[in-house]
């Protein structure tokens, strides 16, 4: 399930392009997180992205906590044919 929207999201879009893994869409009141699509941005980066980006705390939080290996392995689902990036897993 990785990470996920709360209603603390003010809809700014802010995180939506930072998701390489096109996670992250616009609901009919706040943006939300595909589980199915988010990493945790392991394959991407060496921290969530979208986390860096909000400006509200605490709006976008881990629910729950996956294991990196199983992330890993949805990182290479989504990408077939990629490498990972270094220093991101
Ligand atoms: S943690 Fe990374 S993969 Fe997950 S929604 Fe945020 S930007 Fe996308
Ligand atoms: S960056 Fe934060 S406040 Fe902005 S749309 Fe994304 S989750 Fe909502």
């Amino acid at each position: 399930m990785a990470y996920k929207i709360t209603d603390e999201c003010i809809s700014c879009g802010a995180c939506e392009a930072e998701c390489k893994n096109e996670a992250i869409s616009e609901g009919d009141t706040i943006y939300q997180i595909d589980p199915q699509k988010c990493t945790e941005c392991v394959g991407v980066a060496d921290s969530p992205r979208c986390v860096e980006v909000c400006p509200i705390d605490d709006c976008i939080v881990q629910d729950p906590k996956e294991d990196k290996g199983a992330l890993l392995e949805r990182w290479k689902a989504l990408h077939p044919g990629e490498e990972p990036a270094a220093g991101s897993f």
